[in-house]
């Protein structure tokens, strides 16, 4: 079993959707690696989408993310408001730029193949590239998106990019526990020494506050940008509202840090402060439905759940520094990691849980850490909040990232706060399901769920409510 890097749990990323967007962008970008010198020779490309990717690809920005991988933009630095109007053009002009290199005719209806019948044998998140060359040769490769952003091909994935073994493997929550009391460390201090294995420690203190700056901005476009979500569901921004009714004003401060100053003067009742962790998570999730640039963690469905619980921590929590910050993502990560070894961090494995269930758990041990919490209760937080996620379906109403989706991360928020003040006044000695327990139920629990709550839209909520497809 390899060792991940926590940056590769949470990372920069774009929505909606990190397995149908986000590893279908990049296996677009593996494709043209492999094409290489080979690009300028090609006349065509054809794409098929399998399996999940075919079922619920529109309305998850998939067709968006091959086309614009094609073009050689990158996700993590395009402009977000360039995504769609780049798309709609090679829809209209039948042409595609093909690593910015090299003009092609491609027809979205003709080019890209949604293959509703078929699931490749590996993964339900298949995907495969045809490349016509000028002299009759062809190259053929499959890519499979496997959650959170990786992509795998039969041989390899990108986790085996970064592939590094470190001085404490944890591939088990039961060994973070043990080197934590072998070496008298704190979750955090532990992930630290593993983590140098990739990067050195100033490094991921900057990684880690660059991933706390997007955070901040992403949660202050959100609760200032009103309207409609895309997608024909006419599914409205409920964070502006929320925002201005918690502020009780509406002049829009000039910066994130203003508007957080704003909102730690407000009253800290219990009530008041469960709206703003509903309200932050809804502000990422709003924007990840809106093609904006969010935080993958682990995924883009589950994105708004971490910021929610460390927005709530920075906001509301007296002394919570940019330190805390640091070690609330190092042991956030660290827990990720665990769940993507042992189970699965794919909606199309495992369904819902496998996403707000790792997001919740996730969060929940970042905030036990900062709260003063021992490992085993960190353990035990994380444990906490995915053992009331297990068996959460995956039902996204016309495919989209919206319904219940957006709503879902605020729930996963409130349920990883609650973990950790379980956690933190309990005694895990008298704990009767481990995390490594729960892990494993949930593994067991994605293989038995029918394939229709899997990402398909095909049960559930998905089937439930009437949709105008056409709008859609
Ligand atoms: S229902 Fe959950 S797993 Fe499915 S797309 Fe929405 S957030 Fe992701």
């Amino acid at each position: 079993m390899q060792s991940i890097s926590i940056f590769e749990m949470i990372k920069i990323g774009i929505g909606p959707s990190s397995s149908h967007t986000m590893g279908p962008w990049r296996a677009s970008e593996m494709f043209l690696a492999e094409l290489k010198e080979d690009i300028e020779k090609v006349v065509c490309i054809y794409v098929h989408l399998y399996g999940s990717l075919a079922k619920t690809g529109v309305g998850h920005g998939t067709d968006i993310a091959i086309l614009l991988g094609l073009t050689g933009a990158d996700f993590t630095k395009i402009d977000t408001k360039k995504v769609l109007p780049v798309f709609n053009e090679i829809r209209k002009d039948r042409m595609l730029y093909l690593n910015g290199k090299h003009y092609i005719p491609f027809v979205y209806e003709e080019h890209l193949i949604f293959d509703f019948e078929h699931s490749l044998p590996y993964h339900p998140n298949g995907m495969t590239f045809i490349a016509i060359l000028e002299d009759g040769n062809q190259l053929e490769r499959s890519y499979y998106s496997v959650g959170g952003g990786f992509v795998a091909t039969e041989y390899s994935n990108t986790v085996n990019l970064h592939a590094i073994t470190t001085p404490y493997p944890c591939h088990k929550a039961a060994s973070i526990s043990e080197y934590c009391a072998d070496l008298k460390l704190r979750v955090s201090d532990l992930v630290y020494l593993n983590e140098q294995a990739w990067r050195q420690k100033d490094e991921i203190d900057g990684d880690a506050l660059k991933i706390w700056h997007e955070i901040k901005e992403c949660i202050y476009r959100g609760v200032y940008t009103e309207g409609i979500l895309p997608g024909g569901l006419d599914v409205k921004r409920r964070a502006p509202d929320m925002n201005q009714k918690l502020l009780g004003h509406h002049v829009k401060p000039k910066t994130s840090d203003a508007w957080i100053d704003l909102v730690k003067s407000c009253q800290p009742t219990f009530n008041n402060i469960n709206k703003w962790v509903s309200c932050f998570a809804l502000a990422v999730n709003e924007e990840n439905a809106a093609f904006g640039r969010i935080i993958t963690a682990p995924t883009n469905g589950a994105s708004g759940v971490l910021p929610a619980v460390l927005m709530y921590s920075w906001c509301f929590i007296p002394g919570f520094d940019e330190e805390q910050v640091i070690r609330f993502i190092l042991t956030a990560g660290e827990i990720g990691t665990i769940f993507k070894k042992n189970a699965t961090i794919s909606a199309a494995m495992g369904g819902c849980q496998a996403e707000i269930g790792v997001s919740s758990a996730m969060s929940a041990a970042g905030l036990t850490e900062c709260l003063g919490g021992n490992p085993d209760q960190v353990l035990m937080a994380a444990e906490i909040a995915m053992e009331h996620h297990l068996g959460m379906t995956c039902d996204p109403v016309a495919g989209l990232v919206q319904i219940p989706c957006i709503e879902r991360n605020s729930m996963g928020a409130i349920k990883a706060i609650t973990a950790s003040n379980i956690a933190l006044d309990g005694d895990p000695s008298y704990a009767r399901v481990t995390l490594d327990d729960v892990i494993k139920t949930m593994w067991e629990t994605a293989q038995d769920m029918n394939s229709k709550y899997k990402e398909t839209s095909e049960g559930g909520l998905a089937v439930q409510i009437p949709v105008n497809l056409a709008a859609c």
